[in-house]
């Protein structure tokens, strides 16, 4: 019943649940680790709490459908303006809404081969053309990805830090290639996880909005701000380009507790802080352990690690018997290798000494 280019879809594999693991295995759940969907191990900050329990006494009501709140600590804490922002459900809805407004038949998407998995899907359910770009050491190969652009693209998807690879673009080279896109095609630099990136690679890409009208910035509360669950994301771009977004948003998108907890959490810089150093300390901890095990790695601006172990499948099945849960990446072309996401270090450990049996 569905045209030719849903069938065509293969669905967005998420990290397995860790109830789901515990009844398949006979474990019990507090027994299960998972380092499989690049979640915060620190949970959220206590005022990102309050927040939501507070939130909580209003959820007979419909959300604010436009954010007011969250929009102005945006403003606030990036010196934007209400216009240049939209809210998503998740930045996976700032991706949709770009590929919703922007794709369509006969228009095509530019993104890199390993990069995130929603670029692929959201294009295709646009009805759009996908044009992956050969990855260079795994990451981005910008110009190659501007020599694949067609009188047909209208959008180029690029994510900085990447997933599965947690590679890293340097800002400069960025900005050089904003200046090299035309202006009909927009740029989703896709930030998931900026907030990890070490203070020696820290670029500023709103400060690029006023001179490119053709880029739009997405992020998201579900990492290094802890909310996966709450589905939080949004975007930053030019008033033109958030008004089309706006256009193909859905209403009350982001939920109220969501509203409310993103807006608590993005002024708690203590718990940022300490989740940028937890994952700085989980980072060294396990490529230590790889170091020991003698498996090579790929070095990440993330919160996660993408470890060579051959036969990713059987590894990864290895892992489950012992109650480990990551992310087996075959689906981006990465048979061979596993991603696990930066964990506390008990959780780290546990992967660690799960490991061997796994790999022998
Ligand atoms: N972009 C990238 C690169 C991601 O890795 C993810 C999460 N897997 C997302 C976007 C979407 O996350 P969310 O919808 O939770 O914001």
């Amino acid at each position: 019943l569905a045209p030719a280019h849903i069938r065509a879809i293969s669905p967005y594999q998420p990290g397995k649940p860790i109830s789901e693991l515990a009844r398949e295995m006979g474990l019990a759940e507090a027994s299960i680790v998972k380092l499989a969907s690049n979640e915060n191990p620190l949970g959220i900050g206590e005022r990102t709490r309050a927040a939501i329990n507070a939130s909580l006494a209003d959820i007979a009501r419909y959300p604010d459908g436009n954010g007011f709140e969250l929009k102005d600590a945006l403003c606030r804490r990036y010196g934007v303006k209400m216009s240049q922002i939209v809210l998503g459900n998740g930045s996976n809805d700032i991706l949709e809404m770009a590929a919703g407004a922007f794709l369509g038949p006969d228009r095509d998407a530019v993104y890199a081969q390993h990069a995130f998995a929603v670029y692929p899907l959201a294009t295709q359910a646009a009805g759009a053309r996908g044009i992956e770009v050969p990855a260079k050491n795994f990451g981005h190969d910008l110009d190659a990805m501007l020599a694949a652009i067609t009188p047909a693209t209208r959008v180029i998807f690029i994510a900085n830090p990447n997933n599965p690879t947690g590679t890293f673009v340097p800002g400069p080279e960025l900005e050089a290639f904003l200046a090299r896109v035309p202006a009909e095609v927009l740029v989703v630099l896709d930030e998931a996880y900026t907030e990890y990136l070490a203070p020696a690679q820290r670029y500023d890409a709103i400060a690029w909005l006023e001179r490119f009208p053709n880029l739009l910035i997405s992020r998201t509360f579900s990492k290094a701000y802890g909310l996966a669950g709450l589905r939080v994301g949004y975007g930053l771009g030019s008033p033109e380009v958030i008004d089309l977004l706006n256009r193909v948003r859905q209403p009350f998108n982001v939920t109220s507790v969501g509203l409310a907890a993103a807006a608590a959490a993005l002024f708690d810089d203590d718990f940022l802080q300490r989740s940028f150093e937890m994952n700085l300390a989980g980072m060294a901890q396990l490529t230590e352990g790889f170091a020991r095990l003698g498996l090579d790695w790929i070095p990440s601006a993330g919160n996660f690690l993408t470890v060579k172990v051959g036969d990713g499948a059987k590894v990864n099945a290895g892992l489950l018997r012992q109650g480990v849960i990551v992310r087996p990446i075959a689906a981006y072309g990465m048979p061979e290798w596993l991603r696990v996401s930066i964990g506390l270090e008990s959780e780290n450990a546990r992967f660690l000494e799960a490991l061997p049996a796994a790999l022998a």
